[in-house]
């Protein structure tokens, strides 16, 4: 039936001929240009396209002569950090990603397809850090929060600050609530301060990994100045307790010898520590601590103390301590041995020379955020002599081979790290990888093995009183 229809339509006249003629050119030449596009693009598969999942982060490598810049065409399904080539899948979808040589202007194109990721259905982005974003974030928090343009993330709210975690266990999900209510991206960063306490996931899940405390921190993506933190507790139970009155009696003898500074040597002590396994539990229902105030300084279980809470006459100027130097010689030459290069970058400072850093951080930063990482004259463990910066007194210290080196050698010379990570809210100063105190070898022996801080180990505060 149809051919009969066609042919009563009749022939088709010459000018409607020669205009489907090129129509069909046309298209042929379309599809051609298609399939070459097609072609070029398969050839280059590798590098052109590629699939991520929700929460993961990728460097994009172009290969362009220059310095390029990153765009995304769905910010909402791959986000990239303002100045970096550092890709966040969000949500799932298809994002085109163009990065821009600086100088030529030429440009490479990826299609980026971001999948669910099936451990998280319906997650938005949330993903771990790199050591330097978190540098950097540190490092930029400032008081610039007030001048946050219109549609950022101002603040973060949770639904609880603190958890106590099992061993092993999975902690429920804090609510997180960001302000003002129509920011235009409020994804989450999770990050954790001790991954051998408590890990996070990209979905903002708590898991406990071992006995001690740390902090579980989620920072703004697009206003990394805004975070909020969560102090996490891990108790191990199979553990057996510690905290037995026994714990005391000796354990406190046994600092007070060594503490003071001036018998450092550990002789004496150590044939007390090998027998009672308790040392550990010195932070848990401890005796309350001997305070003991002598020409102005502190000495709590006999250990000359300077924190927040205590500080050291303005005319204290005992240089650096000759035990503490001994140690730093003894453990650099060891380090050497491990080709690792340690030097003191700063021993004893004054309370002079502490007065003009801190006005000096002051005029700069402010006084809450100086408080945070500068200790306010006669407050600083510098004074005492038994402090030091190793290396270099910078976060471009943390995680470096020297850091790492320090942070699990250090006590064996009779030093601690003063300020570990997420401890700030109990030492009273942010985290230093590179600052150690000298208590001697066998109470820094037993710090280290608490896993405390000295603040913990000994049962007192670090707080200013104004
Ligand atoms: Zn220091």
């Amino acid at each position: 039936m149809a051919n009969t229809k066609e042919s009563k339509s009749g022939g088709m006249s010459l000018p409607l001929f020669l205009l489907v003629l090129i129509a069909l050119a046309g298209i042929a030449a379309g599809v051609w240009l298609v399939y070459k596009k097609k072609a070029d693009v398969g050839r280059n598969e590798k590098k052109y396209t590629f699939t991520m999942q929700v929460g993961d982060q990728k460097t994009l490598e172009a290969l362009l002569e220059h310095d390029y810049t990153c765009a995304s065409s769905a910010e909402g399904v791959v986000y990239i950090a303002p100045g970096t080539n550092l890709l966040l899948a969000k949500a799932a979808g298809e994002a085109t990603v163009i990065a821009k040589d600086s100088v030529t202007g030429a440009s490479e194109t990826f299609v980026v397809t971001v999948v669910e990721n099936p451990d998280h259905p319906g997650a938005t982005v949330r993903h771990t850090v790199t050591t330097e974003v978190t540098t950097t974030t540190t490092e930029l928090t400032t008081t610039e929060t007030t001048t946050v343009p219109a549609g950022v993330v101002s603040g973060i709210t949770l639904s609880y600050y603190s958890a106590n975690v099992k061993v092993g266990e999975v902690h429920p999900y804090a609510l997180v609530t960001m302000t003002p209510a129509d920011a235009t991206d409020k994804s989450e960063l999770w990050t954790t301060s001790d991954d051998k306490v408590a890990t996070v996931d990209k979905a903002g899940r708590i898991t406990g990994v071992g006995a001690g405390k740390c902090m579980i921190r989620v920072t703004s993506v697009s206003n990394p100045f805004v975070f909020a933190e969560i102090e996490v507790n891990v108790v191990d139970p199979n553990a057996t307790s510690s905290a037995s009155e026994s714990a005391s009696s000796t354990t406190t003898a046994t600092e007070t010898t060594t503490a003071s500074g001036e018998s450092a040597a550990d002789s004496g002590a150590s044939s007390q520590t090998g027998t009672t396994a308790s040392s550990g539990g010195a932070g848990q229902n401890q005796p309350k601590p001997t305070i003991e105030v002598r020409n102005g300084i502190t000495y709590v279980n006999g250990i000359l103390i300077v924190n927040k809470t205590y500080s050291l006459p303005a005319n204290y100027n005992p240089g650096l301590d000759k035990n503490a130097q001994a140690a730093f010689n003894e453990m650099q030459a060891a380090a050497a041995k491990e080709k690792i290069s340690l030097n003191i970058c700063s021993g004893f400072r004054s309370y002079t020379t502490q007065k003009a850093l801190y006005d000096r951080y002051c005029a700069r930063d402010g006084k809450a955020e100086a408080d945070r990482y500068s200790a306010r004259p006669g407050h600083s463990e510098h004074q005492s002599g038994l402090g030091m910066d190793i290396n270099r007194a910078s976060s471009s210290f943390n995680g470096t081979k020297e850091a790492k080196w320090l942070a699990a050698n250090c006590w064996k010379y009779g030093f601690i790290i003063r300020y570990p990570e997420g401890k700030e809210s109990i030492t009273g100063y942010m985290y230093e990888s590179w600052h150690v105190r000298y208590l001697g070898k066998d109470l820094a022996k037993k710090v280290y093995d608490s896993g405390l801080t000295l603040e913990e180990y000994l049962g007192i505060t670090s707080k200013y009183a104004n």
